[in-house]
């Protein structure tokens, strides 16, 4: 199996973050692809190969222009407001109700405006090198798709920054750009075909719903813990199943607290028997391992051995599959629950 790999994810390399009312060292850091890495090169039956740069059409495909452009250079213009600070983190949110009765409000002008503007919370801190780091995740996805699309059964993308988070116009949860809606509307545009996203990370991929919501030809599946209680808290609930042609093309699938490994491969087979019905030409996976029984910010129960069964699960869909990196915070387990997500999807084939 081809992996894309790019050290370019080094360039996003946040020191805190701030969560649960706190500023902590961030879950989400580079140790945790270079564990996937280095785990995967040690299996040796993984060949490894370097993204190819697909410039910026692709993003602006999904996204909207004015998301890019400020991604492009907000760390920079943040400098110029407040010197040396490494981090940029947003400590206004533009929210409708601000504006009630008044006329609506186009992006503000000062930095710290448009922070608030694009950004939805507090996790997720611009560095020096993340727009760079951004991108590269999203040629990494892009190549690996085009693996696939060249007729490989199946590839893994070992996207950082993750990406199920990010929407048409906000970034956040760990996510700048949506490597795996970018990656299923490239699919879904260049072969007229439809696509499905399978979402197994333990929080809902709003960001990958709200993207494909009003469409018919990007099918959404996710599994995840149950927004009402946890992240994102608003979105991921079983009755949002799609609107206008988009009707029911996405699927959500809330678990319970502690859900094991039974209970997650049960969900699994409902999401596989609607996406069969679907009927896609290729499956695109948002792998996150933070379903993992000891993932220190999440409570479901899957093991190691779980993983594997998930990607066998997968397999018998029959579908070419574009497997791309999310989440997973538990670093010293997740190159293993990775590479056994995947050899359980090949089974025997390599
Ligand atoms: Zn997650």
């Amino acid at each position: 199996m081809k992996v894309v790999y790019t050290p370019a994810h080094l360039l996003h390399d946040p020191h805190s973050e701030i969560h649960t009312s706190g500023t902590h060292s961030p879950f989400e850091h580079i140790g945790r692809a270079e564990t996937i890495k280095e785990t995967l090169a040690a299996d040796g039956s993984f060949s490894f190969t370097a993204p190819t740069e697909w410039g910026t059409e692709p993003i602006a495909a999904v996204h909207d222009p004015g998301l890019l452009r400020f991604l492009g250079t907000a760390w920079a213009e943040y400098q110029l407001y407040m010197p040396a600070t490494r981090e940029v983190v947003p400590d206004v949110f533009f929210r409708n109700p601000l504006r009630n009765k008044m006329s609506e409000l186009g992006e503000p002008e000062s930095i710290n405006g448009r922070l608030g503007w694009w950004c939805f919370e507090t996790t997720t801190p611009l560095t020096e090198g993340t727009y760079t780091a951004a991108r590269g995740a999203v040629d990494t996805a892009l190549t690996t798709t085009q693996i696939v699309l060249d007729g490989d059964r199946w590839a893994y993308g070992l996207c950082r920054p993750p990406g199920h988070h990010a929407a048409t116009s906000l970034y956040g949860g760990y996510c700048f750009f949506n490597n795996a809606a970018i990656a299923a509307h490239h699919v879904a545009s260049t072969t007229g075909t439809k696509v499905t996203v399978l979402d197994v990370d333990y929080h809902h991929g709003n960001g990958t719903q709200e993207i494909f919501y009003d469409r018919d030809d990007v099918q959404y599946v996710s599994l995840h813990g149950d927004p009402a209680r946890a992240y994102p808290f608003t979105i991921g609930y079983a009755d949002e199943t799609g609107t206008g042609r988009g009707l029911g093309s996405n699927l959500n699938l809330p678990l319970p607290e502690r859900t094991d490994d039974d209970g997650f491969v049960a969900a699994l087979e409902r999401a596989c028997a609607a996406i069969a019905a679907f009927g896609p030409s290729t499956l695109v996976v948002s792998l996150g391992l933070d379903t993992f029984i000891t993932d220190p910010i999440c409570d479901l129960a899957v093991t190691t051995a779980g993983f594997e069964r998930c990607g066998a699960l997968v397999a018998q869909l029959g579908l070419p599959t574009v497997v791309l990196q999310e989440g997973g915070y538990d670093v010293d387990h997740l190159g293993e629950n990775v590479r056994r997500w995947l050899v359980g999807l090949r089974g025997s084939a390599g």
